[in-house]
Order: C-alpha cells, then sequence, then structure tokens
C-alpha cells in the first residue's frame, strides 16, 4: 500500500513540473514599433517597459505619464533606464532632441 502512495506521489511531482515548464515557456514577446511587447495570461499584448516601469514603483502607472526611454533605446527595459513622466514633459523632452 505505501508503494502505491509513493509511487501516486512522483508522477504528481513530475506533472506539476511539467505544467510549471509549460506555462514558463509560454511567455510570448513581440517588436512593435520598436518596442517589446509581452503577451499576457488573458492574450492581452502589454508593453514591458510599462510593466517593468509599473513594478519599479510597485504598483501601476497613472493616467497621463508615460515611460521614457533615458539612453534612446527603445529595447533598453531594464528598470534604471525607465523614467515615468507626465505626457507633455515626455514630449518636450523628444522635441529637444529633434
Ligand atoms: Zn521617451
Amino acid at each position: 500500500m505505501k508503494t502505491i502512495i509513493l509511487f501516486a506521489l512522483i508522477i504528481l511531482v513530475i506533472y506539476l513540473t511539467r505544467v510549471y515548464w509549460k506555462r514558463r515557456k509560454k511567455a510570448e514577446y513581440r517588436l512593435v514599433n520598436g518596442y517589446w511587447q509581452v503577451k499576457g495570461r488573458n492574450g492581452i499584448w502589454e508593453y514591458v517597459h510599462r510593466k517593468v516601469a509599473a513594478w519599479k514603483v510597485g504598483g501601476k502607472i497613472w493616467k497621463g505619464r508615460e515611460v521614457h526611454h533615458r539612453d534612446g533605446n527603445k529595447r533598453n527595459n531594464r528598470p534604471e533606464n525607465l523614467w515615468i513622466m507626465p505626457k507633455p514633459e515626455h514630449q518636450k523632452i523628444h522635441k529637444k532632441n529633434k
């Protein structure tokens, strides 16, 4: 009897690790206008830089705010490269650089 329980447990563990790896592999990415997007579990594509910036401030990005890439590289989504700022200020920065 004990061996059966042990056997069932082993199968359960194997099954769970398989499900876990499948979920991890599922993450899909794509480039849109030079920005990385990631597909969420709900099937909605989201900008990675906005997700990283939201995570950096520990919550959500307020309405009317945009995320700026400090080094100008749209694909550099490291937290230290991202700045959250109001839309008008953000537009000013980009006008200056032109
Ligand atoms: Zn910007």
